[in-house]
């Protein structure tokens, strides 16, 4: 077996349709034994559930080739837990956890062609999914699921390092207070798609959605959690109910109090308050932490001291040790990573 001959440096965040996904389908009030297949296409009945009341959860992490060429993914039981509690909000049967942590290994093995090298700045993104897989036109939990996880090789998300990037206060909101915004479903993304759109149009990167009670407080991007540093040189993280708790946010705190001695708060953070701190980025599996140089509130700019150039000098020892941890050049807190091979 050898490493397929791809540009990794150059794939960019796109699909690209590797050897081997797993399935397995929930009937008659369980989960069958699950198995890899060759095929990527899903044949589904015109009336199953995930297509008329949307009942779909979704996660999301990384294979990575380490500094001693060993593959291994990054707190997976982490996920594993996350779906299940999103399943659980959706009236899905959750899958098991140890089952969830067999099947990315079982993945990432059948593809370890697709597993892109140490350096390349590239990675597998692991994909598991489950949905309504069952007719449903009453409005009902579905009785049939479907659990499957694809992956594909992804570049470095930022190419030349990252610059920082421009962020508008949406008019929309991206979550109803108590409602699906700490549940990764595909419903929330659905909804936040007419946002980003616009604010692309726009010429902004992303958007910052606000509490959608009060829009009083800074909640999150349409797929990355805030952070904020002070002028002290403090993490402070928003904390709300209806953000999605992202794994790299927690995993940056821990990093934040136990390596780097840094003090970390999480707590609600006032949209007034923003042009207080010295440094924002947002983070999530995909680009560990992107740097935001800029907010604009309606015309009104708040820039950031760190500037436009490059990420802060705070946000960048976080995202140097997060990420050497992953590649195996720090030494990992205990069960953070999953030796796969
Ligand atoms: C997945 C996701 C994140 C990031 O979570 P990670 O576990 O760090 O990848 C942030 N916000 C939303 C809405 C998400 O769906």
């Amino acid at each position: 077996m050898e490493k397929k001959n791809l540009d990794w440096e150059n794939i960019g965040f796109a699909y690209h349709q590797t050897d081997k996904r797993y399935v397995s389908n929930f009937k008659n009030g369980q989960w069958d034994e699950g198995t890899l297949t060759s095929d990527p296409n899903v044949v589904l009945n015109e009336c199953a559930g995930i297509f008329h009341y949307c009942q779909e959860c979704f996660e999301g992490l990384k294979a990575y080739t380490t500094e001693d060429g060993s593959i291994v993914t990054f707190r997976p039981d982490q996920n594993a837990e996350r779906m299940m509690n999103s399943a659980k909000g959706l009236e899905m049967p959750p899958f098991p956890k140890e089952r969830f942590l067999d099947a990315v290994d079982q993945v990432v093995r059948a593809n370890e062609d697709w597993v892109p090298p140490y350096g390349s700045g590239a990675t597998l993104y692991i994909r598991p999914y489950m949905f309504a897989s069952s007719p449903v036109i009453g409005v009902k939990p579905a009785e049939e699921y479907q659990f499957r996880i694809l992956c594909t090789p992804v570049g470095p998300y930022f190419k030349g390092g990252a610059k920082p990037i421009t962020i508008c206060v949406s008019d929309f909101d991206r979550a109803a207070p108590h409602g699906t915004g700490c549940i990764k479903a595909g419903l929330n993304y659905a909804m936040s798609l007419h946002a980003g759109m616009a604010a692309h149009r726009n010429g902004f990167d992303e958007n910052m959605f606000l509490d959608p009670a009060e829009r009083k407080y800074v909640e999150e991007t349409g797929g990355a959690n805030f952070l904020f540093v002070t002028k002290d040189g403090e993490l402070v993280t928003p904390k709300s109910d209806s953000i999605l708790p992202s794994i790299t946010r927690r995993s940056l705190i821990y990093v934040a109090e136990h390596y780097l001695g840094i003090k970390a708060t999480e707590r609600p953070v006032e949209l007034a308050e923003i042009g207080e701190f010295a440094e924002c980025g947002v983070c999530g599996t995909a680009a560990v932490v992107s740097p935001v140089g800029k907010v604009v509130d309606h015309g009104k700019e708040i820039c950031f001291p760190s500037g436009m150039e490059k990420m802060g000098p705070v946000l960048q020892k976080l995202y140097d040790t997060l990420t050497g941890i992953q590649m195996g050049r720090i030494e990992a807190p205990e069960g953070w990573i999953r030796k796969i091979k």
